[in-house]
């Protein structure tokens, strides 16, 4: 757990240093599939005051928190659901990024109109209607509302972003907020083009199929 402990101390850290939050809003997760536990932001904690060892390890199966002096993020419940529903999620970021929820506000996906988009998403980003954040509200939302996009806006909310890594759950928090910030541009200069389907799909597979190093 030591590696996923410094994994998602980075990535909480991350959230500020992106412009993701301010003061104590958001959080990062990761999953140990092996040891079936997460480790998670505790609640209210400064993102400076996060050391790899605050963070706080919790039983996925039960929802029980291992042995730590702190309280588990608030956001905790939609963390777990996620781990438990999506197989292959490694890595979960909440945010309330500004430019990704002001179109959560007006309650509009962030559209398919940036070769940026399709490339990581290979969709719009959806926005979810409202739900409070009682019991799974959140988490039953976003499985219903998403699509492939590793990322969903939750109506007069915020974002949730997830990946096979704490890292590229990040990667899909930053790039939704970067994408977000575009479109908004564009919004104020016209009105965002669609991108053609069978297009965006020529980006999204380049980019997942054969874009960077060989591993
Ligand atoms: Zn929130």
């Amino acid at each position: 757990m030591a590696k996923l402990r410094e994994e998602v101390c980075w990535a909480n850290k991350m959230l500020p240093a992106c412009g993701l939050v301010t003061m104590h809003s958001g959080n990062a997760s990761g999953y140990d599939p092996e040891s079936g536990r997460l480790v998670i932001k505790p609640s209210g904690m400064d993102y400076d005051a996060l050391t790899p060892e605050a963070l706080v390890e919790v039983d996925v199966a039960t929802g029980e928190v291992i042995g730590s002096r702190y309280r588990p993020s608030v956001d905790l419940p939609h963390h777990l659901f996620l781990y438990r529903r999506l197989e292959g999620v490694r890595g979960v970021i909440h945010t309330h990024s500004n430019y990704a929820t002001a179109f959560a506000a007006v309650g509009r996906p962030i559209p398919l109109c940036l070769t940026a988009i399709a490339d990581e998403f290979g969709a719009e980003i959806p926005c979810a209607p409202y739900v409070d954040n009682e019991g799974e509200h959140i988490g039953e939302a976003i499985l219903r509302f998403r699509n492939r996009a590793p990322a969903i806006l939750m109506g007069n909310h915020g974002v949730f972003a997830w990946g096979p890594s704490p890292k590229a759950a990040l990667k899909a928090a930053v790039m939704t907020e970067d994408v977000a910030k575009t479109v908004h541009l564009a919004m104020q200069i016209g009105t965002p083009k669609p991108l053609d389907p069978e297009e965006a799909e020529k980006w999204y597979d380049r980019y997942h199929n054969r874009y960077g190093q060989p591993g």
